[in-house]
This record gives C-alpha cells, structure tokens and sequence, in this order.
C-alpha cells in the first residue's frame, strides 16, 4: 500500500478505524516537530495550531481534543465551491496563527471529503507545507481507494509528498470492517514516538526477526493485520482495479440518469462516488424563488429518508451543508451495483417522493 501512495520507505500500521489512524497522523506531526512532548507533556510548549478544511471528517477535530490541542486549534480552511480546500486561504491562516504568535506543525489535506468526496489539491498544498516546514496528514481514508486505478488515481496527485496517510479498505474498496491503515514516509518515528519500556513483554532476544513485531508502534496493545493482506490476495490487484472503475463508472452513470430527469438536481459534479443531488417533488418545481423553497427543499430528504426506511426500499443517506439545504447523497462501494440498481434509486425516490 505505501508503494502504491509513491513511498520510497515506508511505515505503518493497521488501526482500528481512519479516525484513530488521523490521530497517528497528529501525534507523528507533534512528536517529530517536538520531541520533547514524549517526556515532559504538552505544558510549557505553546500554543500547537493544525489546518484543516471546513469539510474535513469530524475525526480531525476529535484527535485535537484527545491530544489537548483543543478543538479552537484546529484551523478550518474554507474550501471552493467544488468543496476542495482554498489553498490560499490555507496560507493565510498559516500566516494569521503566526502573527498571532501560534506554533502551525500540520496540514491535513482530505482526498475524498465525507460527504462531497472532494478531493483537496494536495501537490499544491504540499507546497505549502515545504515551505512552511510543516507536516502533512493526507487522509484518503474515504477516497483512498482511486488510487489502484491508472484512471482516476490522479485525482490524489502528489499523495506521495505527504509524510502520512490515512487509508481505510474498508471504505471504497469494501473490505471487511475495520480495515484501517496508516502509513508514513519516516521510518522509525512510530516507534520513537510510542514506545514505553515493558520488558515482560517487548523481548529483543527471541528467536525471530523481532521487527515485526509492532507493539511498541502504536499506543494500542492488540491489534491485528491479516485481514487486508488476505482480502488482496483474494481479489488481486487488478480485480480491485476493476472495482473501482465500476464504481465510477455507475457514479457517472448515475448522474447522467438524474441529470436528464426532471425534479433532480444535482449538488455538484461528483469527484469520487457520492452523488449529492436534491429532488424537487412537483409542487416545488419552477419555485426557487420563492422564499420558502430553501426551506420546504430541507424538509423533503428527510420524508423520504423516513419511507424509504419504513417500506424497506433501499437506503441513501441525507444531510445539510453549510448553506446548503439537505440533499441526498448517494454512496457507491459495493460494485455488485449494476446501471439496473441505478435506475431503481432514481425511480424510488421518484415514487417516494412525488406527492409531498
Ligand atoms: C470515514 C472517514 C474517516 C474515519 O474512518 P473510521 O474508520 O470511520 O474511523 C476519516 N476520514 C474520512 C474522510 C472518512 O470518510
């Protein structure tokens, strides 16, 4: 996995969840920028600034306030209508915390965004990071997957300049849950950062290679690696190749059906595999400017989220953003999906929703 992000060397671990694996992501970015935090704790060492963008997965802020950052000193960076990060407001947040005397040491850049599946430019945001001297978190746990395709893996340009990345299988390329990797470039830190003398554990004096044994990588104890390296073995690397073409290919599907049909309307062009469209029933059709149509627009997702349910039909999740009223969101990981699928969701919400 680290060859395929464009490592030279590499080290990781398997992690109980992208969340926790972001939080790797943190404590490697202080420990490297502050060594000394291993002793002597955070007091004392000033005021720690991260960045991040406002639609960024909720993971980053939590590890902020596990890792006594607190949640102020996450730094949300806007991002551009298609949801990717504003790199120049990134700098301008960088040279705000600065002038405000704060200590910037990460950048975590989002290769699929949650909801949107925006991917943040991360070759320029590298940039950034070089120059300013600080280190950068990508976190593909969602959009990871794009990159074993030789078709969409550019979506995630310059994922091999990051010092670590997020990556879940579990996500785009529908492994087993929990199936969570965290990856860096810096060989030794995990170690250098984790590690706590237990003898009556971590024996150097065993009769086998005792570097595989990765307990003192992480702040955890048990923890389990198989899973990935055999659900790989099984489908190959061109059989996840496939799996992901056809995702994007049903996702682009997908959208040509419900951008011909009327009362659909789509959020954005899709960058990964979430199709994130609002459906108008036809009494709200021809009403944008009304005033109430923000609101009404709001309320139909969720009645037809709550048939959905109760008739069995199928699930698509719902949700605001920022101005946005909720909108639906459709989701494509499992590639047994076929353009029949495809057409049945768009019909049911159709015939779910048309008398509201
Ligand atoms: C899902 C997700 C995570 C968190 O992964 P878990 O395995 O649910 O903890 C982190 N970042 C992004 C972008 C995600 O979509």
């Amino acid at each position: 996995m680290a060859s395929i992000v464009g490592y030279s060397q590499h080290d990781g671990l398997f992690a109980p969840g992208g969340s926790m694996a972001n939080m790797y992501g943190m404590l490697l970015a202080r420990y490297r920028r502050f060594p000394e935090i291993k002793r002597s704790g955070v007091s004392g060492l000033g005021r720690l600034v991260a960045f991040t963008s406002v639609d960024a997965h909720y993971s980053n802020t939590k590890s902020a306030m596990t890792l006594g950052l607190g949640a102020d000193n996450l730094v949300l960076v806007n991002v551009d209508e298609e949801g990717r990060m504003d790199v120049d407001h990134l700098k301008e947040c960088i040279a705000r915390a600065k002038q405000d005397g704060a200590l910037p040491f990460l950048v975590t850049a989002t290769a699929g965004t949650t909801v949107l599946g925006a991917y943040d430019p991360v070759d320029a945001i590298a940039d950034v990071c070089q120059a300013e001297g600080l280190w950068l978190h990508a976190d593909a746990a969602w959009g990871g997957g794009a990159l074993l395709s030789p078709k969409h893996r550019h979506k995630l340009r310059g994922i091999h300049r990051s010092d670590s990345v997020t990556w879940n299988p579990h996500k785009l390329l529908a492994a087993p849950q929990q199936c969570s990797v965290f990856l860096t470039r810096h060989l030794g830190l995990l170690t250098q950062c984790n590690s706590a003398s237990a003898p009556y554990l971590f024996q150097k004096d065993k009769f086998y290679d005792t570097k595989y044994d990765s307990e003192q990588k992480t702040s955890r104890g048990t923890h389990r690696v198989l899973k990935f390296w055999r659900f790989g073995k099984q489908r190959g690397t061109k059989g996840l190749e496939r799996h992901i073409d056809h995702l994007f290919e049903m996702t682009k599907f997908f959208t040509e059906t419900i951008r011909e049909r009327e009362g659909f309307r789509l959020v954005l062009e899709p960058q990964c595999t979430n199709v994130c469209f609002w459906y108008e029933p036809p009494s709200l059709r021809g009403k944008r400017s009304h005033d109430q149509y923000p609101q009404l627009l709001n309320s139909v997702a969720p009645r037809i989220k709550e048939r959905m349910v109760k008739t069995g039909a199928m699930m698509i999740t719902y949700q605001p953003l920022h101005s946005r009223p909720n909108f639906f969101r459709l989701v494509l990981q499992n590639s047994q999906v076929n353009a029949e699928d495809m057409k049945y969701f768009a019909n049911q919400i159709e015939v779910l929703g048309r008398d509201l």
